[in-house]
């Protein structure tokens, strides 16, 4: 097997292990959609991707998708932006990106914005946030959702805010790991009980290659999978959180 047809089979694989997955919880499998995560990997298997019906992409570097935005125009794909963005980076990201999940910072959401307005554009926002006890972890500390989304609807009309994204913790224990996706959906539920104008929490984006499953058990709508499609990458748990603590 090739290494292109093998991206489309795992690309496949994949979605059954979702479908298989949600039906088990008793969810509809429509309600679990799957966002292919192209990091690290270039041109020829993006095109494999796109050729296999995939025209949503998330990358977890503002450099990355800036290199790979022009050479990969003719395909028509919406990038979205999952991993820790500086601030400085908000302009490529305005421009190029169709959706940022990883905003975690009000100086960010006015960057963002401020650029964003210059585009003329407004892109779907979701908002990271930490759930786990890992010292190394970005992502807004769930005490400061509510207030933060109030913030949001008031200062940065071109962020259309749809929900969370989170990452469980770096460990073996699947009690910790689910923890941390329940935590998310608590945090949603009790947020959406406060019904604050202007702002829909539907979409839950939470889980990996290496715990989809039980995120899927614990109420996701979007997996973010990499590896389980693309194969291994060179890097090490330092290229998730690049300031290297774990
Ligand atoms: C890399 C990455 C993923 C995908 O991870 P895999 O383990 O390769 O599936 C998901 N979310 C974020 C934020 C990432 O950086």
């Amino acid at each position: 097997m090739t290494e292109e047809s093998s991206i489309a089979t795992r690309l496949v694989q994949v979605q059954e292990k979702i479908r298989s997955a949600a039906l088990r919880a008793g969810r509809d499998p429509e309600s679990v959609s799957l966002l292919p995560v192209s990091k690290t990997f270039g041109e020829e298997a993006i095109r494999e991707i796109v050729r296999a019906g995939v025209h949503r992409l998330g990358e977890n570097k503002a450099q990355e998708i800036r290199s790979k935005y022009e050479p990969l125009a003719d395909c028509g794909i919406d990038w979205v932006m999952i991993g820790h963005l500086q601030t400085n980076k908000a302009k490529d990201i305005a421009r190029m990106a169709s959706e940022v999940q990883s905003l975690d910072r009000m100086e960010l959401a006015i960057a963002l914005d401020r650029r964003l307005q210059q585009e003329g554009r407004a892109i779907d926002t979701l908002v990271q946030v930490k759930t786990s006890i890992e010292p190394s972890k970005y992502g807004l500390p769930p005490d400061e959702l509510s207030a933060f989304l109030r913030r949001l609807v008031h200062e940065t009309p071109t962020l259309r805010v749809r929900g969370l994204m989170t990452l469980a913790i770096n460990v073996p224990s699947q009690e910790a790991v689910r923890a941390c996706f329940r935590t998310l959906r608590e945090l949603r539920d009790r947020i959406q009980d406060e019904a604050i104008d202007g702002i829909e929490l539907d979409r839950l984006s939470m889980g990996m290659s290496g715990d989809f499953e039980i995120a899927i058990e614990e109420g996701s709508t979007e997996v973010r999978i990499g590896t389980a499609i693309f194969g291994g990458r060179i890097y090490g748990s330092d290229y998730y959180w690049p300031e290297g603590k774990a």
